[in-house]
């Protein structure tokens, strides 16, 4: 049970403690049913988590199934994605389900439908089927095709099947109540025509397809699901969900419980919308290190744990909310800061000469990995006479809060000595290309006595560290709810989003590094190496995270 296993609890593992105890289920049966028309983001890694956590936790099992009843949109290709990022999430199904591996079961559960009376054949079109309906004040009209004969309808429904008539000229309906204050009870369709469509797995085989009101619940009971988690917009379906299960012969009745969707400040999480940003190309694709998609964050270099804690903090509820970015920025910053070597990058490069050091000397200076963690090891940095430090640490002149160098004051360099800024070269512009310093070979491993250093700055060796790509990724919105008020969302976008350095120097031991490795980059944040432009001996480097929430902020040292 929950309760056990430390994991937290929420209002529906508080309903399945509750259906353990009094006995209704032995056993908990969930699943996670994504429809293949686009890549998993974020919002669904919440139900995912829900899902396939309540499975691990109590324990039972979890399916995942996918909701592939409307061929038009869906494609392998997001079939493979979605696989692969519930596993790469650290989960795995039971079993592995298509809602089209029932079609011909619900096919016959629509003739049992149509045998008792309790389905009809529809011959109006879209349209006239919006006029009959009514709207939420006035109750709809009768189809006048609703009294049709038993036998016409299965007659006719068989040929729907057949092929014998064009798309959009007739549907199969539930026969509820056209007056029922709630509109998905106004003699829901059950079936279109859909001609011409392949289907990714079940071919050209069918030209009739099931809509999703009456798949899910056949799909949940047949396999043998006891609650069926779904987000908050499918309240008002669930009388039709329980009203299709209670109308067929069959043996399960899945209890189905709504929970709220995630929503996330400065992005877009509707699969229009996201389909847009790849097909127009405001991104590079649905992996794009910007996207809330999970193929997405995976690039970007969140870590599995930092999207399941974060998951986990947010919580399940019935209430609607949109959940700061900082909430899921400090989620991967929690996770890295304890597993994260440190490494020195400098991002925009400041030659330093140090004139009291020998051009034939180099030292290799052992560095922690880990201020925190010893188990992490060291490694060694390379100390030579000329270092590059960044742009952004040294000034002419600066007050006392200052805490880099300046002109004629004294910094640490990190894992090294101390050095003192004797002299600013600058070009014919005015602008400064280099630094000229004195170290104090006396200062390594301690402070100097009886004088202060300001503070303490990362560096890399000119002669031993290497040119490297980073690319600096910020939110893609630049306001917290894109498309607010009816506006176009693609109007929002964050024109900064993406920066690239092509001439940051990184520290030697940062050459080898691999697609997917994470680091802490001294006093500039998370950052991963990019799994497709990375070459052997040359990474590409994706900031994951500044080290603290600076935006709207200065960042202050
Ligand atoms: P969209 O409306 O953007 O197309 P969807 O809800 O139709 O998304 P599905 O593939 O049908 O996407 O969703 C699979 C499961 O994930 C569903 O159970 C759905 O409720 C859940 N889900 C989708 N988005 C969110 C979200 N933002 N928060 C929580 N759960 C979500
Ligand atoms: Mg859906």
């Amino acid at each position: 049970m929950s309760g056990d296993s430390g994991a937290p609890t929420n209002f529906i593992r508080q309903i399945i403690d509750d259906d353990l105890a009094s006995g209704k289920h032995a056993r908990i049966h969930t699943r996670f049913p994504p429809e293949p028309n686009g890549y998993l983001h974020i919002g669904h890694a919440k139900s995912i988590v829900l899902n396939f956590g309540i499975a691990q936790d109590y324990p039972g099992s979890c399916n995942l199934r996918f909701d592939d009843t409307n061929p038009a949109k869906e494609e392998e290709e997001f079939v493979e994605a979605i696989k692969d990022d519930v596993r790469w999430l650290g989960y795995d199904w039971d079993a592995l389900r298509f809602a089209s591996d029932y079609f011909e079961q619900l096919y016959e559960y629509a003739l049992e439908l149509i045998r008792s009376g309790k389905a009809f054949v529809c011959d109006l079109d879209a349209e006239q089927v919006r006029e009959y309906r009514g709207t939420l004040t006035e109750p709809g009209r009768p189809s006048p095709y609703r009294d049709r004969s038993i036998e016409e309808n299965l007659d006719l429904f068989q040929r729907m099947r057949a092929g014998d008539f064009p798309d959009g000229s007739r549907t199969l309906r539930a026969k509820i109540d056209m007056a029922s204050p709630n509109i998905n009870m106004r003699d829901p369709a059950l079936y279109r025509i859909r001609h011409g469509l392949i289907h990714h797995q079940t071919g050209a085989e069918w030209c009739i397809y099931p809509m999703y009101d009456y798949t899910h619940p056949i799909s949940d009971a047949l396999e043998g699901i006891t609650h069926s988690l779904c987000t908050l917009e499918f309240e008002d379906h669930r009388p039709l969900y329980d009203w299709v299960l209670d109308n067929i012969t069959i043996a399960c009745h899945p209890r189905q419980i709504e929970f709220s969707r995630l929503n996330l400040e400065y992005t877009v999480m509707s699969k229009r919308r996201l389909t847009q940003l790849v097909q127009e190309k405001h991104v590079s694709g649905w992996n794009d290190p910007r996207m809330p998609t999970i193929a997405g964050l995976r690039r970007r270099g969140y870590t599995p744990e930092a999207i399941r804690s974060f998951c986990e903090a947010v919580g399940v509820t019935k209430s609607e909310g949109t959940v700061e970015m900082g909430v899921l920025e400090n989620s991967i910053r929690g996770h890295l800061d304890a597993v994260a070597p440190r490494r020195m990058v400098v991002l925009d490069p400041l030659k330093v000469t140090i004139s009291n050091y020998p051009d034939d000397t180099s030292e290799a200076l052992p560095a922690g990995n880990h201020p925190k963690d010893e188990s992490m090891g060291t490694r060694e940095v390379v100390f030579t006479r000329e270092v590059y430090i960044d742009r952004a640490d040294f000034r002419e002149e600066a007050n006392k809060k200052y805490k880099r160098l300046v002109l004629g004051g004294e910094v640490r360099l990190r894992n090294a000595y101390v050095v003192r800024c004797d002299e600013a070269i600058k070009d014919a512009d005015g602008e400064i290309v280099e630094l000229r310093c004195t170290y104090d070979p006396d200062t390594l491993g301690h402070n100097p006595e009886g004088r202060k250093v300001r503070g303490v700055i990362h560096w890399v060796s000119a002669t031993h560290g290497q040119r490297a790509e980073v690319r600096l990724y910020d939110r893609l919105f630049s306001t917290a709810n894109p498309g607010r008020g009816g506006q176009d969302f693609l109007d929002d976008i964050n024109a900064d989003s993406l920066r690239v350095l092509s001439e940051c120097v990184v520290e030697p031991a940062l050459t080898s590094a691999t697609a997917g490795e994470r680091f802490q980059f001294e006093r500039e944040g998370y950052f991963v190496v990019d799994a497709v432009d990375s070459r052997a001996g040359a990474p590409v480097f994706n900031r994951i995270v500044s080290l603290r929430d600076s935006w709207g902020k200065i960042a202050e040292d």
